[in-house]
């Protein structure tokens, strides 16, 4: 709902029939929806998806308020009449113009880059700025954000599968499943020894000020590696959820994590590549040792 929400704002209707283009919501007349030019007139209004059509086809407008048009009402009618007396249908069908491109054809680059442009992010892990594939930065995004479908977020949907974690016996939330499970915590463990970064305790601050302090050219490699472990963590689990496969060990997230970090370190300049390789090979010689003594 959420993006089809995002798509009709970023599209206008040119107007034929009326036929497909909702009255209040769709934009067609100004920059935006009516039901944003003059909210005080939709507030009141009946039957708020009626469209262009129903609307105009019918002299006086077919349109029903809930309450009296008096006072700012009234001035705010008045101007809106004004301007769809300028309107004539025809008996074309109308068609949809994307605004964010100049040929009006929709692309979902120019969709992404203006969600990018128009969302708050925080500085301290500005996620589109990794040096990570793009699909990898939507995904650390949707985690930041609250939405990936963790098993919490699948049961607000109506979803009756068990909520348990991939990896123990708690219910699943993304701070579990990232953060808190015992794989994770091992994960990041194996991190703090390697590199000697505390981690974070929340998500907000995994994405907040976790790295503040931290030099700035080493903060960009954890970055990546941090993207690689989520990333790492989220795969390994959907192979238990949907591969039918019944057991990870810490190991092999580690090397699924650093098997990505070797192909996305072709992303950036040598010097940072050469360092991101040799993050991997200490990353791993710990993640042994580890599972050498404890299994
Ligand atoms: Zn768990």
């Amino acid at each position: 709902m959420r993006t089809k929400t995002a798509f009709f704002n970023r599209t206008r209707f040119i107007i034929g029939n009326g036929e497909k283009t909702r009255f209040w919501e769709d934009t067609w007349i100004g920059e935006e929806p009516l039901a944003l030019q003059y909210p005080q007139l939709y507030n009141i209004a009946q039957r708020k998806q009626t469209s262009v059509a129903v609307v105009l086809r019918e002299t006086p407008l077919n349109i029903q308020f809930r309450r009296a048009l008096i006072g700012n009402r009234w001035v705010r009618w008045l101007h809106l009449v004004r301007r769809l007396m300028d309107i004539t249908l025809s008996d074309c069908l109308d068609s949809i113009r994307w605004r964010l491109t100049t040929n009006g054809t929709f692309s979902v680059k120019s969709m992404y880059d203006h969600i990018i442009d128009s969302s708050p992010i925080p500085k301290s892990m500005n996620i589109w700025k990794v040096k990570v594939p793009l699909k990898i930065k939507i995904f650390m995004w949707f985690v930041h954000k609250g939405v990936v479908l963790t098993k919490d977020n699948l049961a607000k949907r109506i979803w009756k599968g068990n909520r348990r974690c991939s990896f123990c016996h708690t219910h699943e939330t993304i701070k579990h499943l990232f953060l808190d499970c015992p794989m994770a915590k091992l994960l990041w463990r194996s991190i703090q020894i390697t590199f000697n970064i505390a981690p974070p305790t929340s998500i907000y601050m995994l994405f907040g000020t976790w790295l503040e302090g931290v030099n700035v050219i080493y903060a960009k490699l954890i970055r990546v590696g941090t993207c690689a472990l989520l990333w790492a963590i989220w795969n390994c689990r959907n192979g238990l959820v949907f591969n039918r496969q019944h057991y990870i060990n810490f190991l092999q997230v580690i090397f699924r994590a650093t098997a990505l970090i070797h192909m996305w370190s072709l992303l950036t300049p040598v010097t940072t590549r050469e360092r991101l390789v040799t993050g991997c090979v200490r990353w791993e010689m710990v993640a042994q040792v580890i599972f050498n003594r404890y299994g």
